[in-house]
């Protein structure tokens, strides 16, 4: 099938394939799992984060493989913008939870992976929160038994655990994870619990070629907080979580590493979902001093902040005063949604409109590295209490891309630098790890010709609205609900084979 930057069908395994001018009825495409045969995508933005390159375009696929990409000039590529089909890698998401084994109330690996498709994501790594905890090769096994079964070309990766049990007492099964095939280690939902234990770590997943990722949040100055502390918590009478939390773990953390680092050179570090200008700007000093830290920011820390939990639904950006501080949303009169929202409860809490700043300064400067979505699904029971009470988390694998388009579109953030950020960023961070069965592996995320096809392509013009039945993830925790969000994808395909299709996709128009 032939399309031209708009509807289009796949042929497939029953379908209609063929060069140009195929029926592209819907229906006849090839279904979730089955290999792509053919899909032709002309005049298209393609963007390109190995090569740097972006611009008209046309791909296509055959059989699988990514069979030609070619940049089109002149007047071929009259019209073409960077505002309408959009194609790049499939999305790479460095930090999920899927919740399985443990809690499959609220997140399956089989609806994770759908809800991952669904937000352009080809690869995903899941955190080893579940119960039981992933610190032994069986959990591992489940998971991966538990992927295959499901029929989703996604790509699943896990983290083992730091510690037995996630107790943060002793190590886990470090060895063992590796040799069964971790991407790394970490106890998040929590911060390896000592500075002891977090050098050893660092000593140990050194040595084998992978990296510890922490939390980074110091427990002690957080228990019983409810919202990031300042002017907004105060106002709500929520108990204020304090700026020292993340600012604290990421010190000890950085200490720790250039400690473990004069016994194992090959140790490393990434700090996930950072969150805070004086944290970031930590991680940015030490990078400059040659540490091998590398860190991540997620969407929500990008765009929203404090004030929605008064009930603000203005972007982060559009809430800060000239001067580089917070507005006041009371006399702003910005509060248009109820308050106490516990979907807007997360960890690290929502900051101020100063540290979503900063988020976006370190995408933009390279100190953050990726941006990851901290996917954590809860069922209702776990959000329908009061707001301190409420579980952690924000159901984002389906809203990321859209949350950074607003971010394009509001002209804070290149296009190229968000999608780089969700693709090649991700993949730097992680030691290398073997391609199988089409899929990449830790090779280069870009389009590359000859390869298994590993792609989303997404129409920046069209936009979706976000509805419980919108989001295949269970998770239907998602403080943007009801909000329409830019960047409708179209399809996701992972090893040449097809993860999601929209489901207008294939109608003709
Ligand atoms: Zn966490």
């Amino acid at each position: 099938m032939r399309t031209e930057g708009g509807a289009f069908g796949l042929g497939g395994a029953r379908g209609a394939s063929g060069p140009a001018g195929g029926t592209g009825a819907k229906g006849l495409g090839p279904k979730v799992g089955e290999p792509v045969e053919r899909l032709e995508l002309v005049k298209a933005w393609l963007v390109d984060p190995v090569s740097g390159r972006e611009g008209p375009g046309e791909i296509v696929v055959t059989d699988g493989i990514l069979e030609s990409v070619v940049w089109l000039e002149g007047e071929e590529a009259a019209g073409v913008t960077d505002c309408g089909v959009v194609v790049a890698p499939g999305f790479f998401d460095l930090h999920a939870h899927f919740r399985e084994p443990g809690f499959e109330d609220a997140e399956t690996v089989a609806t994770g992976s759908a809800a991952a498709a669904h937000g352009g994501y080809t690869t995903v790594a899941v955190m080893p929160n579940t119960q039981p905890a992933l610190d032994d090769p069986g959990v591992l096994a489940r998971i991966q038994a538990a992927a295959r079964a499901s029929g989703s070309p996604v790509e699943v990766l896990a983290f083992g655990a730091v510690s037995a049990g996630r107790t943060g007492e002793q190590l886990s099964a470090m060895g063992e994870l590796a040799d069964a095939g971790v991407i790394g280690y970490s106890d998040d939902g929590s911060p390896v619990r000592t500075p002891k234990l977090l050098r050893s770590a660092l000593l140990y997943a050194g040595m084998l070629g992978l990296p510890v990722v922490d939390h980074a949040e110091d427990a002690e100055l957080t228990a019983g907080a409810e919202a990031h502390e300042g002017y907004v918590a105060s106002v709500m009478g929520l108990a204020g979580w304090p700026l020292a939390a993340e600012v604290n773990a990421v010190s000890r953390d950085l200490a720790v590493l250039a400690d473990a680092l004069r016994d194992e050179p090959r140790a490393r570090l990434h700090l996930t979902h950072v969150s805070t200008a004086a944290a970031l700007d930590l991680v940015r000093r030490a990078k400059a001093a040659g540490l091998p830290v590398t860190c991540d920011v997620t969407p929500h820390h990008l765009a929203l902040t404090d004030e929605w939990i008064a009930g603000a639904r203005r972007w982060a950006w559009e809430a800060l005063a000239a001067d580089g501080t917070p507005r006041d949303p009371w006399a702003d009169a910005a509060l248009t949604a109820w308050p106490y929202d516990t979907s807007l409860r997360v960890n690290p809490p929502l900051a101020s409109a100063t540290d979503a700043a900063a988020c976006l300064a370190a995408l933009l400067d390279g100190t953050a590295d990726a941006v990851a979505t901290d996917h954590a699904p809860h069922t209702v029971v776990d959000k329908e209490v009061e707001f301190g009470k409420a579980a952690n988390g924000i159901s984002g694998i389906e809203t990321a891309l859209g949350v950074l388009l607003e971010l394009v579109d509001a002209g804070k953030l290149p296009l190229a630098r968000a999608i780089a950020a969700l693709t090649t960023g991700p993949a730097s961070v992680l030691g290398s790890w073997p391609a199988t069965a089409g899929y990449p592996g830790a090779q280069p995320r870009g389009l590359i010709e000859g390869s298994p096809a590993n792609l989303v392509v997404f129409d920046r013009g069209d936009s979706w609205k976000v509805t419980p039945q919108a989001l295949l993830s269970k998770g239907k925790n998602s403080p943007l609900l009801g909000r329409e969000l830019p960047g409708r994808v179209l399809l996701t395909i992972a090893a040449g084979r097809l993860c999601y299709e929209d489901p207008q996709a294939g109608a003709e128009e």
